[in-house]
């Protein structure tokens, strides 16, 4: 743990002071020079707003560039929470995947990079690492806590919930639980990324910040109860980490039970191109073995539909949202319960 060089190395630069009390919006910038900008940057959204003594919670959007509910959230605090009730610094960052958020796309358009599989970043890397490497090595060594909200982007449907990101640590594992159930999501789900550390919410964990994840539905679009879920899951947040007035439901999730998305078998691929239909609605019980859907080629009445299986016994957690698959796709996620009893 706490693996994370606190010097940032790179050229990014900020119009914001970190050390201010009050609101500030502004900028971090990025050295950027495309064909037909000389001397430009990548201007990465940022507000700081700070007051009096307590912890620095970081809250990130626009990881990928079409899941809307955390931007708007996050756009919200920035610009209508009244610093004076607040005790500590939030860092909101809305957008910081800008180029895929002003794209409406998952991944930029300019490096084609995935930004929640690049890090910790590389500040002599494409300008996707670049603005990693910024929040990884300037921002997180100031903070305490570090959300991250996502929904389930163009191509997934899913039930809203917050997530755990798995650590080692256990006393922080322990602080994780803790902050995400104060989220109070209606699901509370494990998600490890199979294993994958190029993550924020890994990275953060890596350097010791509580971390709280979020999906919010998604299919490219606003979900008003995710919406609702969200304003009031970060609130309860910083209300259980000191920040805010207000006391989170915890009785609400005391009896909760924590899912998690169980490796390779929580997920359903497409065998083959077609269209995918599926056999079960978000949130129906599902067995190992049982069939998942059909994979239908609609464009030739010479192929027969393929039927796909569910890997494991759970809860439909997510599912595509485009009907054209090609192989390879992910057509459905199974949450299962936690294999591990939480602290
Ligand atoms: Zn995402």
């Amino acid at each position: 743990m706490l693996n994370i060089p606190h010097s940032y190395t790179g050229n990014g630069f900020t119009n914001v002071d970190f050390d201010k009390q009050g609101r500030q919006l502004g900028f971090v910038s990025i050295p950027h020079s495309p064909n037909g900008d000389a001397w430009g940057v990548t201007q990465v959204p940022i507000a700081v707003i700070a007051n009096g003594e307590g912890p620095t919670v970081v809250i990130e959007g626009g990881n990928h560039g079409d899941e809307y509910e955390g931007p708007i959230t996050i756009g919200e605090l920035a610009r209508d929470l009244d610093p004076a009730t607040i005790q500590g610094r939030l860092i909101l960052m809305p957008a910081n995947n800008v180029h895929a958020v002003m794209a409406a796309t998952r991944t930029s358009p300019v490096d084609g990079l995935n930004f929640n599989r690049i890090w910790p970043g590389n500040a002599m890397g494409s300008i996707t690492e670049q603005i990693a490497a910024y929040v990884t090595h300037r921002i997180f060594p100031m903070a305490d806590a570090f959300l991250d909200l996502h929904s389930g982007g163009s191509s997934l449907d899913i039930l809203p919930s917050a997530i755990i990101e798995p650590t080692n640590d256990v006393e922080l594992h322990r602080r994780n639980v803790a902050a995400v159930e104060a989220f109070d999501a209606p699901y509370t789900v494990v998600i490890a990324n199979m294993g994958d550390q190029r993550t924020a919410t890994a990275t953060a964990c890596a350097a010791g910040l509580i971390t709280v994840g979020t999906e919010m539905r998604g299919r490219g679009t606003v979900s008003l109860d995710a919406l609702e879920i969200c304003r009031r899951g970060v609130r309860n947040v910083l209300a259980h980490l000191g920040v805010m007035e207000g006391t989170p439901p915890r009785d609400a999730g005391a009896d909760r039970q924590i899912l998690e998305l169980s490796g390779a078998a929580a997920y359903v691929y497409a065998p083959t191109d077609g269209v995918f239909e599926p056999f079960h609605q978000l949130g129906e019980r599902v067995s190992a073995g049982q069939p998942a859907g059909r994979v239908r080629r609609i464009w030739d009445l010479t192929a027969e539909p393929v039927t796909v299986h569910y890997g494991i016994d759970g809860i439909v957690y997510g599912q595509r949202h485009p009907g054209r698959v090609s192989l390879g796709n992910c057509c459905v996620v199974v949450a299962s319960p936690y294999g591990r009893v939480a602290p």
